[in-house]
């Protein structure tokens, strides 16, 4: 086996990481349309608040009320929160495809 074949202790916790993230989101994930569009205004507001808190304090700032382990700085906040948005606006994308919209516009 080579060296890149084998496990590693931090390459199993990453995907036991991963994995759990997946359970998180497979838990919580939305079903219907309505709940896709709330999905989306959740992360919507999620980005301007990291974006907003981000101006105020800097992206190397972070939030002090956090214990430490849960800490991060407002840059990777930005980033965390713009992959959830990109998230969002797949699954309302393609939500809305399967309910046929954008909808074909009559041909005068
Ligand atoms: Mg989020």
């Amino acid at each position: 086996m080579s060296d890149e074949a084998k496990p590693t202790v931090a390459k199993a916790r990453l995907e036991l990481e991963e994995a759990r993230e997946r359970a998180k989101f497979e838990k919580y994930r939305p079903r219907t349309l309505e709940q896709k569009l709330g999905y989306l205004i959740e992360e919507c507001g999620e980005v301007l608040a990291a974006v907003g808190k981000s101006l105020r304090w800097g992206l190397g700032g972070f939030n002090p009320e956090l214990p430490y382990g849960q800490r991060e700085l407002n840059g990777d906040w930005i980033q965390r929160e713009l992959a959830d948005l990109e998230r969002a606006l797949s699954l309302v994308k393609d939500a809305l495809n399967v309910q046929g919209y954008p909808a074909r516009k009559a041909k005068p």
